[in-house]
């Protein structure tokens, strides 16, 4: 993972609001973008969700956590430092960090699975 941000400050979030199913960011630039929360849930990046690969490049995954209707429900999201946002999950979860890089990448090609 690189440290670096490959997008200029005018993409960051000026404004985060969940608005029922989805989440409405407003970037910087004063375009806005909706994410449904479960495209966000589904796309969480954390170990646990996503698997961790070892130096061989194989592919760990803990056990799977069945998602359920709380799964999708923001309880709140937490800004961390000045480049992330961590959601805290109705079903307790909350080790997914997402950078405002990953948030836009997802708002702006959401996976279609
Ligand atoms: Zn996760």
């Amino acid at each position: 993972m690189s440290a670096s941000f490959p997008y200029p400050a005018a993409v960051r979030p000026k404004d985060l609001q969940p608005i029922g199913e989805e989440l409405a960011i407003q970037w910087e630039d004063g375009s806005e973008s909706y994410l449904r929360l479960d495209t966000l849930r589904r796309s969480c990046p954390c170990a646990e969700c996503q698997g961790e690969r070892d130096v061989l490049g194989q592919l760990h995954r803990g056990p799977a956590r069945p998602l359920t209707p709380a799964s999708y429900q923001l309880r709140e999201l937490r800004p961390v430092g000045s480049y992330a946002v961590q959601p805290v999950w109705a079903d307790g979860h909350n080790t997914g960090l997402f950078t405002f890089d990953y948030l836009f990448r997802l708002a702006h090609s959401p996976p279609t699975a």
